[in-house]
């Protein structure tokens, strides 16, 4: 298959292209920057959606980036970085004369609503709440497909936890503090942690490009919960890396710290959290190669 990536040059994204590259398929990238297997977004809107079988889109700027201060300016790219790509990448299939087989969006959990008690699958209704939830709506909505060409493109929405891996994510972040031994949990630790390795978020994703098995695909998106099994919180997660490190952690960071440190509206995704459960990731038949987090915290670490 020929695979369309836009913000495919990130994190997740290199684990997605060395995946499908693997596999044989043939990548090409959207990205702000021109290069060589690349295309701008600039050139995606004059020229149109290039030949392919599938396209994601994994572009955004970085929420949890410790060189910005948390401020509109800041909360205006993280809108318009996810919004208007996915924006500009649904309208490019819906306007092509051959549209992709399938129309991956990669968006987040903060959707749903932090709670120490509830769990959440996929079906789970939720309504915005706060400004990390009202961009996920945002973000969901920019994606939707005319109905005319969702009867041949199948849509799929994968709301992933923390992307746990070496080369990116909160782990490129944490592993330093932690390996000095100056790790902690962060406010309460009772929070649920949602987390999932990055392979196994390529391989969710794989899954998704994979063409349509009913004919015509269900006009309204499939959602999947890109999390592992294991529901954990953030001290077993805080617990689970010190030993895999061989380190103590016994520097909690307090949540008003976090508080003041990130700004309260972007804290909230690391000082509270959701417990949930990948039901129809499960249902699908997906196996993961890091259900717990000692196998994928050992990976990352070795
Ligand atoms: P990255 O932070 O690695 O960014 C992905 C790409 O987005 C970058 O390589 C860049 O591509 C593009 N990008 C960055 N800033 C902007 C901007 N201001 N405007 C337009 N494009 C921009 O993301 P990840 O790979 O970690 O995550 C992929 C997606 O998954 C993101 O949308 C993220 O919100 C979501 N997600 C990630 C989680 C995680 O823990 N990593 C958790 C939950 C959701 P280029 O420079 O080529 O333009």
């Amino acid at each position: 298959m020929r695979i369309l990536i836009g913000g495919g040059s990130g994190f997740v994204g290199r684990e997605l292209t060395r995946l499908l590259r693997d596999k044989g398929h043939e990548v090409t990238l959207i990205s702000r920057q021109p290069g060589p297997g690349k295309i701008t977004w600039g050139e995606l809107e004059s020229q149109g959606l290039p030949p392919c079988e599938g396209a994601v889109n994994l572009a955004g700027e970085n929420l949890i980036n410790p060189l910005r201060w948390w401020n509109e300016s800041y909360k205006k790219d993280l809108f318009s970085s996810r919004v208007d790509t996915t924006k500009a990448l649904s309208q490019a299939i819906a306007a092509s004369s051959s549209p992709p087989h399938s129309w991956v969006l990669v968006s987040g959990v903060a959707c749903y609503k932090p709670s120490l008690t509830a769990q959440y699958t996929e079906d789970s209704e939720w309504t915005p709440f706060d400004l990390l939830s009202r961009l996920v709506k945002e973000w969901e909505a920019a994606a939707l497909l005319p109905e005319n060409v969702a009867k041949t493109t199948k849509q799929v929405i994968i709301r992933p936890g923390a992307v746990l891996g070496r080369d990116g994510g909160a782990m490129k972040q944490m592993l330093l503090p932690f390996w000095l031994g100056l790790g902690g949990t962060l406010g309460s630790g009772r929070q649920p942690f949602p987390w999932i390795h990055v392979s196994d978020l390529a391989g969710i994703i794989v899954r998704a490009l994979e063409p349509p098995a009913d004919t015509p695909p269900s006009s309204s998106p499939q959602v999947f919960n890109g999390v592992a099994p294991a529901l954990n919180t953030n001290y077993e997660f805080t617990k689970e890396l010190g030993r895999v490190l061989r380190r103590p952690t016994i520097f909690p960071v307090p949540g008003f710290v976090m508080n003041a440190l990130l700004g309260s509206e972007r804290a909230v995704i690391l000082t509270q959290g959701q417990k949930v459960i990948p039901k129809r990731t499960l249902e699908s038949g997906f196996q993961y190669n890091y259900p717990d987090l000692t196998s994928a915290l050992k990976e990352i670490v070795n």
